[in-house]
């Protein structure tokens, strides 16, 4: 993605974390970065779960909880479903990922904490082995946890700032940000390009739970 994305004229700078903003008036005039200033005409937030510290900067209330979620990938397993499962009673996503099988699932409410709790873990694969049985990997599992960004009526912030004009939200996804990242994508270039976005975005103002 991000290769088409340079084919189509953009400029990727990785390895550098917005800090903080200066304002003139209602509109950001400066991203300043822990590797320098930027200045551009508008600015679209899309930082997951830490849209919320990085719109505070520029007062804007973004209310969303960051969600932990754990994922466990058996290395060329002993066994491979043929499709993806969703096992309904523990909510836990099962993806075979070519030669590889990934355990997906639980929802734990840390702040922005990364660590790995093992019970949690434990609790995965457990679901997984209850119903698919027992299924080894052949080395040892790759683990890693991340962070959702859920609002408090799980749909996503996707539209232009009311506070702050030239800047556009995109996030809260929760869940289903991977399937949804596309038609926001599309969402967002039509609010930055000033174009009618194909459907009503006013369930997803950024700005709805603000009094
Ligand atoms: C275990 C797990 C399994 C999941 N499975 C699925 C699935 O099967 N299907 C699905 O659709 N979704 C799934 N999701 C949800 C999906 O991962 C998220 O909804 C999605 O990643 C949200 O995308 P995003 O780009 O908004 O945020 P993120 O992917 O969180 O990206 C935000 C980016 O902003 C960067 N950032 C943060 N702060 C700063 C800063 N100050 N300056 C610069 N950059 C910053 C971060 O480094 C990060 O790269 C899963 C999530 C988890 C945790």
């Amino acid at each position: 993605m991000a290769e088409k994305a340079a084919q189509h004229g953009a400029r990727i700078l990785t390895e550098r974390s917005v800090l903080s903003f200066e304002k003139i008036g209602d509109k950001i005039s400066r991203v300043k970065t822990t590797q320098g200033d930027f200045e551009a005409e508008q600015i679209l937030l899309a930082a997951g779960a830490w849209s919320t510290p990085i719109a505070k900067e520029l007062d804007v209330e973004l209310l969303m909880q960051p969600a932990k979620g754990y994922s466990i990938t058996l290395k060329n397993p002993s066994a491979l479903p043929s499709r993806y499962l969703f096992l309904g009673k523990s909510k836990v996503a099962v993806t075979p990922m070519g030669a590889h099988l990934r355990y997906a699932g639980t929802l734990e409410l840390a702040g922005y904490d990364l660590s790995i709790n093992q019970r949690r873990l434990s609790a995965l694969r457990k679901a997984g082995e209850t119903y698919l049985h027992k299924i080894d990997g052949e080395a040892e599992p790759e683990i890693w946890a991340g962070l959702r960004s859920v609002s408090p009526d799980g749909l996503p912030y996707i539209g232009r700032s009311a506070r702050v004009r030239n800047l556009v939200i995109a996030t809260g996804h929760a869940m289903l940000g991977v399937g949804m990242g596309p038609f926001t994508g599309q969402l967002a270039a039509d609010v930055l390009q000033g174009e009618n976005p194909s459907f009503d975005l006013i369930p997803f103002n950024p700005e709805r739970f603000v009094r």
